[in-house]
């Protein structure tokens, strides 16, 4: 069932006539105090002026804020007669009938992962809609030397174990905030605002001072009784601090683990207390992903179609 405003823009809603509204436990889970997710020591460290550094996964959405104020954002239900523009874009958007890709089969071995949100059954995740590319943008401020090729890498490489097709939509000037709005027409046309990846400043995004590298999240909205689906998201790097560990022996291997730490909270996976996961909070030398992270993210990938959004 769709309302339709004056303006003929069809929005999605729900049999019984509710619009699209912001999963609650998203907010309960925004308002958990943040976590220090990993830390790591390089074996014969050139320099070392952090002893540890560390991530905030799931809470991170704390730090970009993108959840918690929003609840009300689509909650206002369309008035006959206002001309008031929707803050929805046009249902479906570039979505396909089918999934574009292929989760990566998980190996045999298992191994501990756990999910951002679950959908009510209290055991599917969350996640993007397969049937449609997740687009990004790059904000190339204070982005390191390779900063660019390196977040491509990490891309590809999530891609390669969810199945989920990555567009990269080229540069923004977005400025990442505490209240980003995800649907941006004015920005962005009329689709869901891209994913937005930036290389931030501990002037900007003061968690960066407390030994946190990057923070990473998305946002989920459901129509109706349907499942919660991400439409959106944002990864935060520290570029002072990944551009010093660029410069240790091994130093691009474990920039790279940070970035797909955060592509993996992106896409819905959370910690695990498992130390041969990427999703441990406290690690060593794990920097890639392991047997747990590609169950869960393979899961990620296989989510349901969402063109009611
Ligand atoms: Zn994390």
């Amino acid at each position: 069932m769709r309302h339709q405003n004056d303006e003929g823009r069809t929005l999605p809603s729900s049999p019984t006539g509710r619009i699209p509204q912001w999963v609650h436990d998203e907010v309960a889970h925004a308002l958990a105090p943040p976590e220090p997710w990993r830390s790591w020591t390089p074996r014969e460290p050139r320099r070392r002026k952090r002893r540890n550094w560390s991530n905030i996964g799931g809470a991170a959405l704390v730090g970009l804020g993108l959840v918690g104020s929003h609840v009300g954002l689509l909650a206002a239900p369309p008035v006959a007669g206002a001309s008031a523009p929707p803050n929805v874009p046009s249902p479906g958007g570039d979505s396909s009938d089918d999934p574009l890709g292929t989760p990566m089969t998980p190996p045999a071995a298992g191994g501990s992962y756990a999910f951002v949100q679950h959908q009510d059954d209290g055991v599917t995740p969350v996640a993007y809609d397969p049937c449609r590319p997740v687009h990004y943008v790059v904000r190339p401020d204070n982005a390191p030397v390779g900063g660019d090729q390196l977040v491509r890498d990490a891309v590809a490489r999530i891609s390669q174990v969810t199945g989920l097709q990555f567009v990269e939509d080229g540069a923004t000037d977005e400025d990442p905030t505490g209240q980003r709005e995800p649907f941006q027409p004015d920005r962005y046309g009329d689709r869901w605002a891209p994913v937005l990846i930036t290389w931030d400043t501990v002037a900007k995004q003061p968690d960066f001072a407390a030994d946190v590298a990057g923070l990473g999240g998305s946002r989920a909205l459901s129509v109706g009784d349907g499942p919660a689906v991400y439409v959106t998201g944002a990864v935060d790097l520290d570029a002072a601090q990944l551009a010093d560990m660029l410069t240790w022996p091994g130093g691009a291997a474990v920039v790279r683990a940070v970035v797909l730490h955060e592509l993996a909270h992106l896409v819905g996976l959370d910690h695990v207390d498992d130390p041969q996961q990427l999703m441990y909070p406290t690690t060593s030398d794990v920097l890639d992903f392991a047997d747990g992270d590609l169950t869960g993210l393979a899961q990620l990938g296989a989510g349901e179609c969402a063109p009611d959004l």
